[in-house]
Protein backbone atom coordinates (compact mmCIF):
# COMPACT_ATOMS: atom_id res chain seq x y z
CA UNK A 1 0.00 0.00 0.00
CA UNK A 2 2.59 2.26 1.25
CA UNK A 3 5.55 2.20 -2.16
CA UNK A 4 3.72 4.17 -4.41
CA UNK A 5 3.09 7.48 -1.94
CA UNK A 6 6.64 6.72 -0.48
CA UNK A 7 8.29 7.29 -3.82
CA UNK A 8 6.18 10.05 -4.34
CA UNK A 9 7.21 11.58 -0.80
CA UNK A 10 11.04 10.73 -1.98
CA UNK A 11 10.46 13.44 -5.11
CA UNK A 12 9.19 15.66 -2.80
CA UNK A 13 12.13 15.67 -0.40
CA UNK A 14 14.90 15.69 -3.74
CA UNK A 15 13.18 18.37 -4.89
CA UNK A 16 13.07 20.08 -1.66
CA UNK A 17 16.99 18.81 -1.74
CA UNK A 18 17.61 20.45 -4.99
CA UNK A 19 16.12 23.77 -4.34
CA UNK A 20 18.54 24.00 -2.09
CA UNK A 21 15.35 24.36 0.76
CA UNK A 22 15.91 21.44 2.79
CA UNK A 23 16.75 22.40 6.64
CA UNK A 24 19.40 20.56 8.82
CA UNK A 25 19.59 20.40 12.22
CA UNK A 26 22.32 21.40 13.75
CA UNK A 27 22.84 19.27 17.15
CA UNK A 28 23.30 21.18 20.65
CA UNK A 29 24.53 19.60 23.56
CA UNK A 30 24.81 22.30 26.00
CA UNK A 31 21.39 24.26 27.40
CA UNK A 32 20.40 27.25 25.36
CA UNK A 33 22.51 30.72 25.49
CA UNK A 34 25.08 32.79 24.15
CA UNK A 35 28.14 30.47 24.48
CA UNK A 36 26.51 26.69 22.97
CA UNK A 37 28.21 23.39 22.40
CA UNK A 38 27.78 21.81 19.18
CA UNK A 39 27.52 18.23 18.21
CA UNK A 40 31.02 17.85 17.74
CA UNK A 41 31.98 19.22 20.86
CA UNK A 42 32.91 22.68 19.30
CA UNK A 43 31.82 25.40 21.03
CA UNK A 44 30.36 28.74 19.07
CA UNK A 45 29.19 32.36 20.18
CA UNK A 46 25.35 32.07 19.53
CA UNK A 47 23.66 34.66 17.71
CA UNK A 48 20.27 32.95 16.03
CA UNK A 49 18.27 32.40 18.79
CA UNK A 50 14.84 33.81 20.22
CA UNK A 51 16.87 34.22 23.79
CA UNK A 52 16.51 37.70 24.11
CA UNK A 53 16.32 38.02 27.71
CA UNK A 54 18.86 35.54 27.78
CA UNK A 55 16.53 33.80 30.33
CA UNK A 56 16.58 30.40 28.27
CA UNK A 57 19.12 29.16 31.10
CA UNK A 58 18.24 31.27 33.78
CA UNK A 59 18.76 29.93 37.35
CA UNK A 60 15.93 31.49 38.89
CA UNK A 61 13.70 30.06 36.60
CA UNK A 62 14.74 26.79 36.47
CA UNK A 63 14.27 26.89 40.82
CA UNK A 64 10.78 27.52 40.38
CA UNK A 65 10.32 25.11 37.66
CA UNK A 66 11.88 22.35 40.25
CA UNK A 67 9.63 23.82 43.27
CA UNK A 68 6.67 23.45 41.03
CA UNK A 69 7.64 19.66 40.00
CA UNK A 70 7.41 18.86 44.17
CA UNK A 71 4.32 20.76 44.59
CA UNK A 72 2.55 20.61 41.68
CA UNK A 73 3.99 17.40 39.64
CA UNK A 74 4.58 16.85 36.73
CA UNK A 75 1.61 17.10 34.41
CA UNK A 76 -2.26 17.59 35.06
CA UNK A 77 -2.98 14.74 32.50
CA UNK A 78 -6.35 17.06 31.28
CA UNK A 79 -7.64 20.08 29.26
CA UNK A 80 -8.45 22.85 31.56
CA UNK A 81 -12.10 22.85 31.46
CA UNK A 82 -12.01 19.65 32.80
CA UNK A 83 -9.26 19.01 35.82
CA UNK A 84 -6.50 20.83 34.22
CA UNK A 85 -6.64 24.05 36.12
CA UNK A 86 -4.22 24.30 38.40
CA UNK A 87 -3.59 27.62 40.81
CA UNK A 88 -0.73 28.28 38.86
CA UNK A 89 -2.58 28.58 35.31
CA UNK A 90 -4.86 31.21 36.71
CA UNK A 91 -1.74 33.10 38.71
CA UNK A 92 0.36 32.92 35.51
CA UNK A 93 -3.04 34.63 33.43
CA UNK A 94 -3.10 37.19 35.97
CA UNK A 95 0.80 37.40 35.56
CA UNK A 96 0.35 38.09 31.72
CA UNK A 97 -2.35 40.53 32.04
CA UNK A 98 -0.55 42.89 34.70
CA UNK A 99 2.57 42.57 32.34
CA UNK A 100 0.09 44.28 29.37
CA UNK A 101 -2.13 46.14 31.27
CA UNK A 102 -5.21 44.09 29.70
CA UNK A 103 -7.86 42.08 31.57
CA UNK A 104 -7.76 39.01 31.47
CA UNK A 105 -5.66 35.87 29.63
CA UNK A 106 -6.25 32.45 28.28
CA UNK A 107 -3.27 30.06 27.92
CA UNK A 108 -2.36 27.72 25.09
CA UNK A 109 0.34 25.13 24.94
CA UNK A 110 2.12 27.77 22.28
CA UNK A 111 0.89 30.89 20.31
CA UNK A 112 0.77 28.95 17.12
CA UNK A 113 -2.42 27.31 19.30
CA UNK A 114 -3.29 31.25 20.18
CA UNK A 115 -3.21 31.91 16.86
CA UNK A 116 -5.07 28.89 15.55
CA UNK A 117 -7.56 29.34 17.90
CA UNK A 118 -8.57 33.02 18.27
CA UNK A 119 -10.60 33.85 14.52
CA UNK A 120 -12.85 31.29 14.33
CA UNK A 121 -14.77 31.48 17.69
CA UNK A 122 -14.81 35.23 17.78
CA UNK A 123 -15.57 35.78 13.68
CA UNK A 124 -18.08 34.32 10.81
CA UNK A 125 -18.53 34.86 7.57
CA UNK A 126 -20.60 38.43 8.39
CA UNK A 127 -17.14 40.32 9.69
CA UNK A 128 -13.21 40.89 7.64
CA UNK A 129 -9.84 39.92 8.67
CA UNK A 130 -7.34 42.37 7.40
CA UNK A 131 -4.32 41.13 7.96
CA UNK A 132 -0.60 42.06 6.87
CA UNK A 133 1.16 39.98 4.17
CA UNK A 134 4.26 39.10 6.33
CA UNK A 135 2.32 38.32 9.18
CA UNK A 136 3.71 34.69 10.83
CA UNK A 137 2.06 31.57 9.74
CA UNK A 138 0.00 30.87 12.43
CA UNK A 139 -1.67 33.92 11.88
CA UNK A 140 -2.20 32.60 8.50
CA UNK A 141 -3.63 29.40 9.32
CA UNK A 142 -6.09 30.92 12.15
CA UNK A 143 -7.22 32.87 9.67
CA UNK A 144 -7.79 30.26 7.48
CA UNK A 145 -9.99 27.96 9.76
CA UNK A 146 -12.25 31.38 10.12
CA UNK A 147 -14.72 32.35 7.93
CA UNK A 148 -14.48 35.81 7.69
CA UNK A 149 -14.28 37.60 4.28
CA UNK A 150 -10.30 38.37 3.99
CA UNK A 151 -8.20 41.17 3.07
CA UNK A 152 -4.52 41.25 3.05
CA UNK A 153 -2.57 44.36 2.86
CA UNK A 154 1.28 45.31 1.93
CA UNK A 155 3.15 44.90 4.84
CA UNK A 156 3.24 48.12 7.27
CA UNK A 157 1.71 50.01 4.12
CA UNK A 158 -0.96 52.20 5.94
CA UNK A 159 -1.89 53.37 2.03
CA UNK A 160 -2.67 49.72 1.55
CA UNK A 161 -4.62 49.32 4.96
CA UNK A 162 -6.83 52.14 4.41
CA UNK A 163 -8.04 50.55 1.21
CA UNK A 164 -8.69 47.25 2.40
CA UNK A 165 -10.40 48.90 5.48
CA UNK A 166 -12.96 50.80 2.83
CA UNK A 167 -13.40 47.53 1.03
CA UNK A 168 -14.15 45.71 4.17
CA UNK A 169 -16.42 48.27 5.51
CA UNK A 170 -19.67 46.20 4.23
CA UNK A 171 -19.36 43.78 6.83
CA UNK A 172 -20.46 43.55 10.35
CA UNK A 173 -16.85 43.52 12.25
CA UNK A 174 -13.45 44.38 11.23
CA UNK A 175 -10.19 42.93 12.91
CA UNK A 176 -7.12 44.00 11.48
CA UNK A 177 -4.53 41.95 12.30
CA UNK A 178 -0.59 42.09 12.58
CA UNK A 179 2.64 40.62 13.69
CA UNK A 180 4.69 43.39 16.71
CA UNK A 181 8.01 42.95 15.29
CA UNK A 182 8.15 41.38 11.79
CA UNK A 183 11.10 38.72 12.01
CA UNK A 184 12.63 38.81 9.05
CA UNK A 185 13.46 42.88 8.90
CA UNK A 186 13.29 43.32 12.75
CA UNK A 187 10.80 46.42 11.85
CA UNK A 188 7.96 47.28 14.03
CA UNK A 189 4.41 47.35 13.16
CA UNK A 190 2.96 51.29 12.98
CA UNK A 191 0.70 50.53 15.57
CA UNK A 192 -0.30 54.01 16.06
CA UNK A 193 -1.11 54.69 12.83
CA UNK A 194 -2.76 51.15 12.37
CA UNK A 195 -4.63 52.23 15.56
CA UNK A 196 -5.71 55.97 13.74
CA UNK A 197 -6.80 53.81 11.00
CA UNK A 198 -9.20 51.15 13.10
CA UNK A 199 -11.08 54.18 14.78
CA UNK A 200 -11.47 56.11 11.39
CA UNK A 201 -13.21 52.96 9.92
CA UNK A 202 -14.38 51.09 12.65
CA UNK A 203 -11.99 48.27 13.44
CA UNK A 204 -10.50 46.24 16.25
CA UNK A 205 -6.81 45.46 16.25
CA UNK A 206 -4.75 42.04 16.99
CA UNK A 207 -1.33 42.36 17.87
CA UNK A 208 1.10 39.14 17.90
CA UNK A 209 3.75 40.45 20.22
CA UNK A 210 5.66 36.93 20.31
CA UNK A 211 8.77 39.01 18.61
CA UNK A 212 7.90 42.01 20.59
CA UNK A 213 7.11 41.09 23.86
CA UNK A 214 10.26 41.57 26.58
CA UNK A 215 12.07 43.32 23.73
CA UNK A 216 9.98 46.72 22.43
CA UNK A 217 9.13 49.44 24.47
CA UNK A 218 11.47 51.50 27.38
CA UNK A 219 10.18 48.48 29.50
CA UNK A 220 9.80 45.51 27.27
CA UNK A 221 6.15 45.89 27.16
CA UNK A 222 5.89 45.16 23.97
CA UNK A 223 4.45 47.43 20.74
CA UNK A 224 1.44 48.37 22.49
CA UNK A 225 4.23 50.33 25.15
CA UNK A 226 6.44 51.78 22.45
CA UNK A 227 3.33 53.51 20.72
CA UNK A 228 1.67 54.26 24.25
CA UNK A 229 -1.55 52.18 23.62
CA UNK A 230 -1.40 50.21 26.79
CA UNK A 231 -5.45 48.42 27.33
CA UNK A 232 -5.89 49.75 24.23
CA UNK A 233 -5.81 47.25 22.31
CA UNK A 234 -8.20 44.13 21.80
CA UNK A 235 -6.44 41.14 21.24
CA UNK A 236 -2.86 40.79 22.00
CA UNK A 237 -1.13 37.41 21.44
CA UNK A 238 2.14 36.02 22.69
CA UNK A 239 4.69 33.62 23.25
CA UNK A 240 6.54 31.86 26.18
CA UNK A 241 8.94 30.27 23.64
CA UNK A 242 11.17 33.57 23.25
CA UNK A 243 11.80 36.37 25.34
CA UNK A 244 10.14 34.71 28.55
CA UNK A 245 12.34 31.39 29.29
CA UNK A 246 12.05 30.07 25.80
CA UNK A 247 10.30 26.92 27.10
CA UNK A 248 6.67 26.51 25.92
CA UNK A 249 3.72 27.93 25.94
CA UNK A 250 1.40 30.50 24.72
CA UNK A 251 -1.41 32.93 25.25
CA UNK A 252 -4.37 35.69 24.20
CA UNK A 253 -4.53 38.45 26.54
CA UNK A 254 -7.06 41.52 26.11
CA UNK A 255 -10.84 42.14 26.45
CA UNK A 256 -12.79 40.37 29.13
CA UNK A 257 -15.58 39.31 27.23
CA UNK A 258 -13.55 38.22 23.92
CA UNK A 259 -11.03 35.86 26.71
CA UNK A 260 -14.14 34.70 28.48
CA UNK A 261 -15.76 33.42 24.52
CA UNK A 262 -12.49 31.64 23.90
CA UNK A 263 -12.49 29.62 27.03
CA UNK A 264 -16.34 28.31 25.98
CA UNK A 265 -15.31 28.08 22.03
CA UNK A 266 -11.08 28.08 21.51
CA UNK A 267 -10.67 24.48 19.84
CA UNK A 268 -7.00 24.87 20.79
CA UNK A 269 -7.94 25.44 24.53
CA UNK A 270 -10.52 22.45 24.95
CA UNK A 271 -9.47 20.23 22.93
CA UNK A 272 -5.46 20.64 24.36
CA UNK A 273 -3.55 19.75 27.40
CA UNK A 274 -2.93 21.92 30.08
CA UNK A 275 0.71 23.57 30.21
CA UNK A 276 3.08 21.50 32.77
CA UNK A 277 3.01 23.14 36.25
CA UNK A 278 6.72 23.30 36.30
CA UNK A 279 6.29 25.82 33.05
CA UNK A 280 3.58 27.86 34.62
CA UNK A 281 5.55 28.18 37.71
CA UNK A 282 8.55 29.43 35.97
CA UNK A 283 6.61 31.94 33.89
CA UNK A 284 5.11 33.44 37.16
CA UNK A 285 8.79 33.65 38.42
CA UNK A 286 9.72 35.43 35.44
CA UNK A 287 7.06 37.75 35.08
CA UNK A 288 7.93 38.70 39.01
CA UNK A 289 11.25 39.61 37.58
CA UNK A 290 9.87 41.57 35.10
CA UNK A 291 7.92 43.46 38.13
CA UNK A 292 11.29 43.54 39.98
CA UNK A 293 13.76 45.16 37.45
CA UNK A 294 14.22 46.44 33.89
CA UNK A 295 17.97 45.35 33.93
CA UNK A 296 17.89 42.58 30.98
CA UNK A 297 15.54 44.80 28.85
CA UNK A 298 17.91 47.92 29.46
CA UNK A 299 20.82 45.36 28.49
CA UNK A 300 19.25 44.31 25.41
CA UNK A 301 18.64 48.07 23.99
CA UNK A 302 22.07 48.81 24.77
CA UNK A 303 23.76 45.44 23.28
CA UNK A 304 21.42 45.92 20.11
CA UNK A 305 22.18 49.53 19.77
CA UNK A 306 25.87 48.96 20.35
CA UNK A 307 25.84 45.80 17.67
CA UNK A 308 23.89 48.20 15.04
CA UNK A 309 26.33 50.96 15.47
CA UNK A 310 29.71 49.27 15.55
CA UNK A 311 28.06 46.94 12.19
CA UNK A 312 27.15 49.89 10.26
CA UNK A 313 30.66 51.72 10.81
CA UNK A 314 32.18 48.75 9.22
CA UNK A 315 30.93 49.49 6.73
CA UNK A 316 27.77 46.55 6.51
CA UNK A 317 24.24 47.42 5.37
CA UNK A 318 22.12 47.04 8.70
CA UNK A 319 18.09 46.78 7.64
CA UNK A 320 16.39 50.02 10.28
CA UNK A 321 15.20 47.85 13.06
CA UNK A 322 13.61 48.87 16.26
CA UNK A 323 14.36 45.31 17.98
CA UNK A 324 16.46 42.87 19.00
CA UNK A 325 16.65 41.46 14.74
CA UNK A 326 19.76 42.90 13.08
CA UNK A 327 18.87 41.81 9.35
CA UNK A 328 22.89 42.01 7.25
CA UNK A 329 21.99 42.56 3.95
CA UNK A 330 24.10 40.64 1.13
CA UNK A 331 20.91 40.82 -1.66
CA UNK A 332 22.96 37.29 -2.88
CA UNK A 333 21.60 33.90 -1.82
CA UNK A 334 24.91 32.08 -1.99
CA UNK A 335 26.43 34.56 -0.69
CA UNK A 336 24.62 34.39 2.55
CA UNK A 337 25.18 30.56 2.51
CA UNK A 338 28.82 31.12 2.23
CA UNK A 339 29.23 34.07 5.16
CA UNK A 340 27.15 31.67 7.33
CA UNK A 341 29.34 29.11 6.88
CA UNK A 342 32.37 31.26 7.11
CA UNK A 343 31.08 32.61 10.12
CA UNK A 344 30.40 29.26 12.29
CA UNK A 345 34.55 28.42 11.19
CA UNK A 346 35.52 31.85 13.50
CA UNK A 347 32.94 30.58 16.23
CA UNK A 348 29.66 32.69 15.00
CA UNK A 349 26.64 30.50 14.63
CA UNK A 350 24.02 32.58 12.20
CA UNK A 351 21.28 31.80 9.53
CA UNK A 352 21.90 33.35 6.04
CA UNK A 353 18.06 33.33 4.84
CA UNK A 354 17.07 33.99 0.99
CA UNK A 355 13.96 33.09 -1.33
CA UNK A 356 11.45 32.17 -0.58
CA UNK A 357 11.83 32.87 3.02
CA UNK A 358 12.76 36.66 2.09
CA UNK A 359 12.04 38.33 -1.41
CA UNK A 360 14.36 37.55 -4.30
CA UNK A 361 17.37 39.32 -4.20
CA UNK A 362 16.85 40.33 -0.46
CA UNK A 363 18.97 37.82 0.85
CA UNK A 364 20.56 38.22 4.59
CA UNK A 365 22.22 37.39 7.64
CA UNK A 366 19.62 37.35 10.14
CA UNK A 367 21.79 38.04 13.55
CA UNK A 368 19.39 37.70 16.75
CA UNK A 369 20.87 40.24 20.00
CA UNK A 370 20.13 38.81 23.61
CA UNK A 371 20.69 40.49 27.13
CA UNK A 372 22.79 37.50 27.60
CA UNK A 373 26.06 38.93 25.32
CA UNK A 374 28.79 40.53 27.15
CA UNK A 375 30.81 43.08 25.66
CA UNK A 376 33.72 41.11 24.80
CA UNK A 377 30.87 38.48 22.57
CA UNK A 378 29.84 41.24 20.93
CA UNK A 379 33.10 42.47 19.83
CA UNK A 380 33.76 38.96 18.79
CA UNK A 381 30.69 38.51 16.58
CA UNK A 382 31.24 42.05 15.04
CA UNK A 383 34.91 41.31 14.09
CA UNK A 384 34.33 37.94 12.73
CA UNK A 385 31.76 39.70 10.82
CA UNK A 386 34.48 42.32 9.21
CA UNK A 387 37.24 39.75 8.69
CA UNK A 388 34.54 37.59 6.33
CA UNK A 389 32.60 40.33 4.87
CA UNK A 390 36.06 41.36 3.65
CA UNK A 391 37.60 38.32 2.67
CA UNK A 392 34.32 38.14 0.15
CA UNK A 393 34.68 41.02 -0.52
CA UNK A 394 31.43 42.62 1.05
CA UNK A 395 33.00 45.20 2.78
CA UNK A 396 36.06 47.08 2.00
C1 LIG B 1 7.32 32.32 17.13
C2 LIG B 1 6.04 32.92 16.73
C3 LIG B 1 4.83 32.24 16.93
C4 LIG B 1 4.78 30.82 17.44
O1 LIG B 1 5.03 30.78 18.81
P1 LIG B 1 5.09 29.34 19.53
O2 LIG B 1 4.73 29.63 20.94
O3 LIG B 1 6.48 28.84 19.33
O4 LIG B 1 4.09 28.48 18.85
C5 LIG B 1 3.66 32.89 16.61
N1 LIG B 1 3.66 34.15 16.11
C6 LIG B 1 4.81 34.81 15.87
C7 LIG B 1 4.76 36.19 15.32
C8 LIG B 1 6.03 34.23 16.18
O5 LIG B 1 7.15 34.88 15.93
Amino acid sequence: MYSDFKSHLQTELSDIQEAGLYKNERIIVSPQGALIRVGDGKEVLNFCANNYLGLSNNSELINAAKNALDTHGYGVSSVRFICGTQDLHKQLEASIARFFGTEDTILYAACFDANGGVFEPLLNEQDAIISDALNHASIIDGVRLCKAQRYRYANADMADLEKQLIAAQAQRHRLIVTDGVFSMDGNVAPLDKIYELANKYNAMVMVDESHSAGVVGNTGRGVTERYNLRGEIEIITGTLGKAFGGAIGGFTTGKKEIIELLRQRSRPYLFSNSIPPMVAAAGIRMFAMMDETNELQDKLHKNTAYFVEKMKAAGFDIKPTESAICAVMLYDAKLSQEMAARLLNEGIYVIGFYYPVVPKDQARIRVQISAAHNPEQLDKCITAFSKVGRELGVIK
